[in-house]
């Protein structure tokens, strides 16, 4: 490739004292004072359809932050011809021109949106500052900057040529436009899910989650600032099936990036092969769905047990939770539990939940009153005297915010719910096992759930770790090995994951770029 492969973006650290502290506070002052309409937008219109939903900070859940309206079937077919009228020329400009928009957004995005961003993911999906800046800006960044370098590894791909022939691979867009779905847990997510289809040619119909659409308005903004034209990316806010199936309706779907419910992603396939016979052509279905991500410790991690229980608060609390990559099950041999037991009750303790606008709050609230209750109803199961024993947490509290204290439950049973299935909240089944039941755990880890994203396993014995490698070749798309598994770093730990976790077509590497493209093979003879 001709370019250099990008840095990551630094975290920067707002500590007390920071310019940057000083500017992402006055952003979220002004911000919490206003209340944002936030519009369908169609080839860079605006359009207030008056239908309307409110956004609100889920850790303070009577402020309503912004309004925004909502797309039905009609601005849906609007946005497919409008998206489909600016497809060609979109598509021949050359690729350094394309590129170009991208890589300014990311230095927008890295100055002076970045306390915009930061703050409207902190208000609008309550994540702390930390939390806010390694998703809305480093990741989001990483992710405009390292797709631009993956693209160029793509293009530079070409066949082998033969005497009197030139080969040649012409990596064109998909014929139609894409579909992207976006969950209200990362904004960088939402942004990649936009802009990796539109980076490679595509036109983009960008369905944001309306619990997150104020992060998602600020993509908006951004992507128009750095000079992306009108109707590349066009944005429908709005109920799910309202959006999604006369999009998925039209012969001129070309592809889904989708990130976001196991339920969700199947509905898709289903309404996409109910709908098989009207399409152009065979529509690319890209998902990253839910996770039951687990941490497996080994005897030999005894030496570690700080590490150990480091990784299973901050895998499985950091953003409640709510991350697919989150530990939610955890196994320990018996030797490690009389220690790691009070080591994981003390740190959780220690963990300051509330106002994400209080910088010395770890944790802020669960999304909304859908999530709040879902919650709920496994923390009742969580009280199962007999079934399990609540270790640290337990209670949940909605009077100002969606508040849910993080919960570690330990369980008997190893195919108890509450260690198969995702609840995406801070709630992390424990089971322990007898030290040398530890290959048999393995199994039981990689068969009693459903899901394949993230997993980890501490050990130090290098055995151990092979055998966990062995084990569960199929159990995590990515897996770590003496550390929590969430916190994939663009350009090092390209992400997704298999089975119900999704279709594993790696965000943040070439292997998701690629699958924007159809390419055509051109031989010329002489
Ligand atoms: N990429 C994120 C991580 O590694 C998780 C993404 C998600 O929750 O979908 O933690």
């Amino acid at each position: 490739t001709r370019v250099p492969p990008p840095k990551n973006e630094p975290v920067l650290s707002h500590a007390p004292g920071t310019p940057e502290r000083r500017e992402l506070q006055a952003v979220l002052k002004r911000m919490s004072g206003e209340q944002i309409d936030i519009p369908v937008i169609i080839g860079g219109k605006h359009i207030r359809t008056g239908k309307t939903d409110t956004v609100r900070m889920p850790h303070k859940h009577s402020h309503v932050l912004a309004t925004l309206h909502e797309a039905d079937a009609s601005h849906v077919e609007q946005a497919i011809q409008t998206a489909m009228s600016v497809k060609d020329e979109w598509a021949r400009m050359p690729f350094q021109s394309r590129a170009a928009i991208f890589l300014r957004a990311a230095e927008l995005l890295a100055t002076r949106y970045r306390p915009i961003m930061n703050a409207a993911t902190m208000l609008g999906q309550s994540k702390t500052a930390h939390q806010a800046e390694i998703d809305a800006t480093c990741e989001a960044v990483d992710f405009l900057r390292y797709n631009v370098h993956f693209a160029e590894q793509i293009l530079s791909m070409q066949p082998e040529n033969a005497p009197q022939t030139w080969n040649m691979s012409d990596y064109r867009p998909l014929d139609g436009f894409v579909l992207a779905v976006a969950p209200f847990n990362f904004t960088s997510i939402a942004l990649n899910l936009a802009t990796a289809p539109a980076l490679m040619g595509n036109v983009v119909l960008f369905k944001p989650s309306s619990t997150s659409a104020l992060s998602a308005w600020y993509i908006m903004e951004l992507m128009r600032e750095a000079g992306l034209p009108d109707g590349v990316i066009n944005m429908l806010p709005g109920d799910g099936p309202t959006v999604g199936n006369p999009a998925m309706a039209s012969p001129l779907l070309g592809g889904i990036h989708f990130t976001g419910s196991t339920p969700t992603f199947n509905a898709m396939w289903r309404t996409v092969g109910e709908n098989i016979s009207r399409y152009k052509q065979y529509p690319r279905l890209v998902g990253e769905t839910g996770g039951k991500d687990f941490i497996v410790a080994h005897a030999s991690a005894a030496d570690d047990l700080e590490a150990l229980a480091v990784a299973i608060v901050r895998g499985g609390f950091e953003y409640q939770g709510q991350k697919c990559s989150a530990a939610s099950r955890v196994f320990v041999p018996e030797s490690l539990w009389p220690k790691l037991k009070p080591r994981l009750q003390a740190l959780v303790s220690e963990i300051r939940m509330g106002d994400v606008t209080d910088f010395r709050n770890f944790m802020g609230a669960v999304i909304d009153e859908k999530s709040f209750k879902r919650t709920s109803s496994y923390l009742e199961l969580a009280k199962d005297a007999g079934q399990a024993s609540i270790v640290a947490g337990g209670t949940a509290d909605s009077k100002e915010g969606w508040f849910v204290k993080p919960t570690l439950v330990q369980l008997n049973d190893p195919r108890h719910r509450i260690l198969r299935e995702e609840i995406f909240a801070p709630v992390v089944g424990i089971h322990v096992y007898p030290d040398a039941r530890y290959e048999e755990t393995l199994r039981e880890v990689d068969q009693a759930a459903s899901y394949a994203l993230t997993g980890a396993v501490f050990a130090r014995d290098r055995k151990a770790i092979d055998t966990a490698l062995r084990e569960l070749r199929h159990a995590a798309g990515n897996f770590y090995i003496n550390d929590k598994p969430t916190g994939a770093v663009v350009g090092q730990q390209p992400f997704g994951g298999g089975r119900a976790s999704g279709t594993n077509d790696k965000a943040g590497s070439a292997l998701n770029l690629i699958r924007w493209t159809s390419p055509r093979t051109i031989k010329e003879t002489f």
